[in-house]
């Protein structure tokens, strides 16, 4: 089955909206990823759907202002934690160095991690072959340490950062190309899957998740809005 996330990024404004918006995206290999103050909320109202949540720390406890640990996550019944997106990267200064540590207390505490990985547009620019090697470096040292146990319980995200929609000029990678790129990712790293995500929408999900190398998507903007997601979440829908 392929795995679709839901990434609401700061939104929506009110929990009434965001539980009307979980209720909307409550399908069986969907992933609801809301900011955290409405976890609990749509937790309560979710039937099908797993919880993500967009961020963690790397520490159980302890004085670190505006974190939010592990466990506390976990106690919250939350199953996936996104790790290493590129708004995080870029806008927040996120290192690889705090990217693989929060992987590692996430995974410590049964968490799964859904870590995004992706090459600004330079790179790209330069080739696929750059931005495979781009990649290598992110995964490796994103991952540095985990035992081979646990990377079965990672799913890697291929997000050109340049397909973000919220990028300047964004546009969705060619999926030939996106598909390349994650079937080489799988031969890097023995983890849960590769998805893609970078602009997907309801007219293009059936390019990408109709690929065999793709084994699901990242989704921002469109998640935003029912209609559209569940349209995503059909193609998405083996039609055996
Ligand atoms: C994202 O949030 O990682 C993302 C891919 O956003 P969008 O679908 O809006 O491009």
């Amino acid at each position: 089955m392929k795995l679709i996330a839901a990434n609401w990024k700061s939104n929506p404004d009110t929990a009434k909206t965001a539980e009307r918006l979980a209720l909307a995206e409550d399908y069986e290999g969907v992933i609801i990823i809301p900011p955290f103050q409405y976890l609990e909320r749509v937790r309560s109202v979710l039937k099908h759907a797993s919880l993500g949540a967009q961020n963690v720390f790397w520490e159980n406890g302890g004085p670190f202002t505006g974190e939010v640990s592990p466990s506390q996550l976990k106690n919250l019944s939350v199953s996936f934690v996104i790790a290493g997106h590129s708004e995080r990267r870029a806008y927040l200064g996120e290192t690889d160095d705090m990217i693989n540590k929060k992987i590692k207390a996430a995974l410590s505490e049964g968490l799964q991690v859904i870590l995004c990985v992706g090459e600004p547009i330079q790179i790209r620019k330069d080739g696929i072959r750059s931005a495979k090697d781009f990649i290598t470096n992110q995964i490796r040292y994103d991952l540095r340490g985990v035992k081979r146990s646990d990377a079965k319980k990672v799913i890697i995200t291929y997000e050109p950062i340049w397909a973000i929609s919220t990028s300047q000029n964004a546009e969705p990678d060619i999926p030939e190309e996106a598909a390349e790129i994650c079937a080489y990712i799988k031969n890097l790293v023995n983890v849960r899957g590769v998805i893609y995500g970078g602009s997907v929408n309801a007219k293009n999900a059936k390019e990408f998740l109709g690929r065999d190398d793709i084994d699901g998507a990242l989704v921002g903007g469109e998640s935003l809005k029912p209609k559209e997601f569940q349209k995503i979440v059909s193609a998405a829908t083996p039609l055996v």
